[in-house]
């Protein structure tokens, strides 16, 4: 079995010996304050619940029609990644990358680090993979914006609404489910290794509510 890894302190480097927290509980580093771990409301399984379902809502979001645009009997129905290929198409080959990393697979590339970092939690001791995989789910928190594209869709539909006949599709509703899921998932992580890592040197943090 791999080594357990320590709680440490991200502010102070401290490390510290296991704790329980229960819902809405924050464990404070001893010696600076800072907060190392929370308590979840909804159980210690809601963000892997979160992040699986949201892995299920990622695929028909990319695959189902997302938005359908009608006027004057021609009607077009496209996919996620069809602004994406126009913009690529259009010379804009930066800004295309840019929202399929942040728009779609970045995203799904959290899900899944929060469904690895959670799932081996609950099948024994945090270990030093779990830190590794922490690490990658917390640098992947700041690009990993799909609700940006939600907004971008709902604008473009009330812009464009009096020009065409606007009908949004399965694959919409899709993406903004893998989207709640994923803010629920994150909203519910502490990002530590803990719950119950070994001690290094003892001390243990101090539960606040
Ligand atoms: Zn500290």
């Amino acid at each position: 079995m791999a080594p357990a890894a320590p709680l440490v302190c991200r502010m102070c480097g401290q490390v510290h010996g296991p704790v329980r927290l229960k819902g809405g509980e924050n464990a404070l580093c001893v010696r600076c304050g800072g907060n190392l771990a929370k308590g979840s409301r909804l159980g210690p399984d809601a963000p892997l619940c979160f992040a699986i379902s949201g892995l299920a809502f990622a695929v028909p979001s990319a695959l189902l029609p997302f938005l359908s645009a009608s006027s004057l009997g021609n009607v077009r129905t496209s996919l996620l990644f069809t602004g994406v290929r126009s913009l690529w198409l259009g010379g804009m080959q930066p800004l295309a990358v840019l929202v399929f990393l942040c728009g779609w697979f970045l995203p799904v590339l959290l899900l899944a680090a929060l469904a690895a970092l959670h799932g081996a939690r609950r099948m024994g001791p945090p270990s030093v993979n779990c830190l590794r995989v922490s690490e990658l789910a917390r640098s992947l928190e700041h690009w990993a914006i799909p609700e940006v594209q939600v907004l971008a869709v709902l604008v473009g539909i009330i812009k464009l609404g009096s020009i065409f006949t606007l009908t949004i599709g399965p694959g919409f509703w899709c993406y903004c489910a893998m989207a709640l899921s994923l803010l629920l998932a994150q909203h519910n992580s502490d990002f530590a290794p803990a719950p119950e890592p070994i001690a290094a040197d003892g001390s243990e943090p101090a539960p606040s509510p």
